[in-house]
């Protein structure tokens, strides 16, 4: 299975705000390891940075101001997840299989053509139109399905499950 990471293409900072977070956060909890935002919000960074404080792991989040340059000089796979791609369960075996470092492009507004051009794998999960957010969740939870069950280590808070009540421990 491929180390992934998320490039988040197209964020505008009023409108996107909360996406953009949820992206975010969807990647660092279905096990990716990092997400690019191309467009800097320091708003998002905290958000993000403060989760990863009080829940653990080493996910990061970083700002990339050239998002083309970025793919091109990327040393692995690209996988685009757009509703006009191809289903991507006929992709997943390859992915699975591969050693290779994976990047997955999620648009907001329209993307531009090039990342269709540079990416290896333009895929869908439907060819309906729905969210970045459902089709980041679906990709990576089918890419690993453990991924949300894994352990986040040296964060300040842990949750203890329960059927009837909101419950965590302080670990410092
Ligand atoms: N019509 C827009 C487009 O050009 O793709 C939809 C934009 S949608 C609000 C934002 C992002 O959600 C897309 O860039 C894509 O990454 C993701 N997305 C939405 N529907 C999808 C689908 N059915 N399969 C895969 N990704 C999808």
């Amino acid at each position: 299975m491929p180390e992934c990471e998320v490039l988040r293409l197209g964020h505008r900072p009023e409108r996107d705000k909360r996406i953009t977070t949820h992206v975010a956060l969807t990647a660092r909890a279905f096990g990716a390891t990092k997400i690019h935002i191309n467009r800097s919000d320091s708003r998002i960074v905290e958000t993000v940075s403060d989760v990863s404080e009080k829940f653990g792991g080493n996910f990061v989040i970083e700002t990339v101001s050239n998002p083309k340059a970025f793919v091109q000089s990327w040393e692995g796979l690209i996988l685009h997840l757009t509703m006009f791609g191809v289903p991507f369960g006929k992709r997943l075996g390859t992915i699975i299989k591969s050693k290779e470092p994976l990047l997955i492009i999620v648009g907001a507004e329209k993307v531009p053509p090039w990342v269709f051009e540079h990416s290896d794998y333009n895929v869908a999960v439907g060819n309906q139109p729905h969210s970045e957010v459902s089709a980041l969740a679906i990709l990576l939870s089918n890419i690993n399905p453990e991924g949300y069950n894994q352990t986040f280590e040296g964060g300040l808070l842990e949750v203890i499950p329960s059927s009837e009540r909101r419950n965590m421990i302080s670990k410092k």
